[in-house]
């Protein structure tokens, strides 16, 4: 049989991949990638640390040059080629070396989409104004490290609040600019819950970023301001201005209003795009025409938990499906299990992460959840260096299985979410949760780990031991008591349950929900004859174990009682 010529279009996560495992599965297939930037295979998830000054030698983010590609794999690649047409019925594409202008068809058998996702520019008035700039590969990371030291300057805005935007506040700041974000909804990493982004919100404010929430751009002018220290020369610098008519100067402006995935050529070619704009593609990840493959963020993919058609743009993802068409265009057969959104973003000192679905996005699927929130410390706590992350787990209540998680706090964070999307891969429960044994050390770990705990609270709910209920429930049916004060223990009855806090007096001293009653834990089995048996009674503390305690000790005396779910922890997120 003759070789197989395998074409790649665009040469980065998905394209190199899918050429390299291409390699290892048919030594006598030619292969060649068509990459329209003069890089392939660069880190482009390195670039915001390139800016900071974290990641300091450029050639660290080249992970593989076109040298490498032909002298490991023989592999051809031709940068700055940019594939212009695809001509379907005759099996070629057409191909302009953008160096020399020149136009050449090159036949197939088979050809590989890998174009990615562009960064969006919204056509808001002077969006072109030099000074403006999206994150997408060396060169604007080139770019921008050329204006700022040439500006000296010291006053950035970034447009958008996801992880790009994200990553490049925390690196401009280190490299001592003053950051202000302007985000268009009411909290940054749209893609989590908003009580679980609430800390990084105070956490961005406490290291001097001005975040603008609700707060959209809406133009951009030429500068009228010079900066402060009167480097930047009068009309060099820009003018952002928000939809609330605030004005925010700028020597630098990022753009990071999320990505569209580049589908021009599929589309011009008459392949099926997805109602998401993604390129369809079936779990194999062939398009519609059987000889041509997508991968990566270009593509459509099924969402793993809802099963919905989703765009998830994400290194991962891109990186298996250039794997697994390699492997289906070799005879193999492979499949991709579908996307779970598994990421992780930091932010200064905090760690988010999630996977799986999140509460909105499950209730837009009219799927069923429950959901618990744990407090745990990353390690023992007598070992020097312990810090706190909350966890937030949903699950199936029917029968436990887990949709989602996500975590914020210390960069354990992001092992526990590694931990749960192998779970949720697996269609694991959260009863596995409370079994799952993971490595203990005291540095490392605790013998009930966080991922433990979470599966312990979620298990206590589903065998019925405790009954939950959420702050968002509080919030909802909770008034002022009437002349300020709160109700009293054992007071009369009504609509509104009796809220207990069990911690100690000392602890809520310091602070306090509105409207409870505090019966310590220590005095609790004491002073039942004070509580209310013909209203519901709902009990808290710190993170929700005492009052857990709480609700055990109260329910098997009769009692009608519900613990609040993370305690005032948890209630601090959803202020
Ligand atoms: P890309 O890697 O974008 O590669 C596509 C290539 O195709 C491009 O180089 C493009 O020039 C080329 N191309 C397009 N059209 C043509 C054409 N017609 N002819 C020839 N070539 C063409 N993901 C994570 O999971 N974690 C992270 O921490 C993370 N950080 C990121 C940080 C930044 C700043 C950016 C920009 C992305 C980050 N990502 C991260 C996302 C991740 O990089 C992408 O999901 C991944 O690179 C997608 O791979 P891809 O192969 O689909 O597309």
């Amino acid at each position: 049989m003759a070789a197989k010529r395998v074409l790649i279009v665009g040469g980065v996560a998905g394209g190199a991949s899918c050429a390299a495992r291409l390699r290892r599965l048919d030594e006598r297939a030619e292969i060649v990638i068509f990459e329209r930037g003069p890089d392939v295979s660069f880190a482009n998830c390195g670039l915001p640390y390139y800016v900071g000054g974290v990641i300091q030698d450029r050639q660290k983010l080249l992970v593989a040059t076109p040298e490498r590609f032909r002298d490991w794999l023989r592999v051809e690649v031709r940068v700055r080629h940019e594939v212009q047409k695809i001509d379907r019925a005759n099996r070629s594409i057409e191909v302009q070396n953008l160096q020399s202008g020149g136009t050449v068809t090159e036949p197939y058998d088979v050809l590989v989409l890998a174009p990615g996702a562009a960064p969006v520019r919204p056509p808001l008035p002077g969006i072109d104004l030099p000074g403006i700039f999206c994150v997408r590969n060396l060169e604007d990371v080139d770019r921008i490290q050329a204006w700022i030291g040439s500006r000296k300057a010291e006053r950035a805005v970034v447009v958008g609040g996801g992880y790009i935007g994200l990553e490049m506040v925390e690196n401009l700041s280190r490299r001592g600019l003053h950051v202000t974000v302007l985000e268009l909804l009411d909290q940054v990493m749209p893609t989590m819950d908003p009580e679980m982004v609430a800390p990084v919100h105070a956490e961005l404010r406490s290291k001097g970023v001005d975040l603008q929430l609700s707060n959209p751009v809406a133009a951009f002018e030429p500068a009228s301001l010079p900066a402060p220290s009167g480097r930047v020369a009068e009309g060099e610098g820009l003018t952002v201005v928000a939809r609330d008519g605030r004005r925010f100067a700028a020597d630098v402006v990022i753009l990071a209003v999320g990505v569209r995935p580049e589908t021009r050529l599929a589309e011009e070619s008459g392949l099926e795009i997805g109602s998401t704009g993604g390129i369809r593609v079936d779990d194999q990840m062939r398009t519609s025409d059987p000889a041509i493959y997508a991968v990566g963020d270009a593509v459509e993919v099924r969402d793993f938990v809802t099963g919905r058609p989703a765009l998830i743009p994400l290194a991962g993802p891109a990186n298996r499906q250039g794997r697994i068409a390699a492997d289906v265009i070799c005879g193999r057969d492979a499949r991709f299990r579908g996307s779970q959104g598994t990421c992780v973003v930091g932010v200064f000192d905090l760690t988010l992460a999630m996977t799986g679905a999140t509460e909105k996005a499950l209730q837009a699927a009219g799927i069923p959840c429950e959901k618990s929130y744990t407090h745990s410390l990353d390690h023992a706590g007598y070992y020097p260096g312990a810090g706190m992350m909350a966890l937030k787990l949903l699950y199936a209540p029917i029968d436990g299985r887990l949709l989602g998680a996500q975590a914020v706090g210390t960069a354990g964070a992001a092992k526990r979410i590694d931990v749960l999307a192998m779970a949720i891969q697996k269609k694991a429960t959260v009863y596995d949760l409370e079994e799952a044994e993971l490595c203990y050390a005291p540095q490392y770990g605790s013998a009930k780990d966080a991922v433990n705990m979470a599966g312990f609270v979620a298990g206590n709910v589903l065998r019925g031991d405790v009954d939950p209920v959420h702050w968002t429930e509080w919030k909802a049916c909770w008034r002022a008591p009437t002349e300020g004060r709160a109700p009293a223990a054992g007071g009369s009855g009504g609509e509104m349950p009796l809220v207990v806090d069990v911690r100690d007096a000392a602890e809520v001293a310091k602070g306090a929900v509105p409207g409870t009653v505090n019966v310590p834990l220590p005095e609790l089995r004491a002073r039942l004859g004070e509580l209310p048996r013909d209203r519901e009674i709902w009990v808290h503390c710190g993170v929700g174990q005492r009052s857990y305690y709480a609700a055990r000790i109260l329910k098997q005396n009769g009692f009608q009682v519900r613990n609040l779910s993370g305690g005032m922890k948890t209630y601090k997120l959803h202020e």
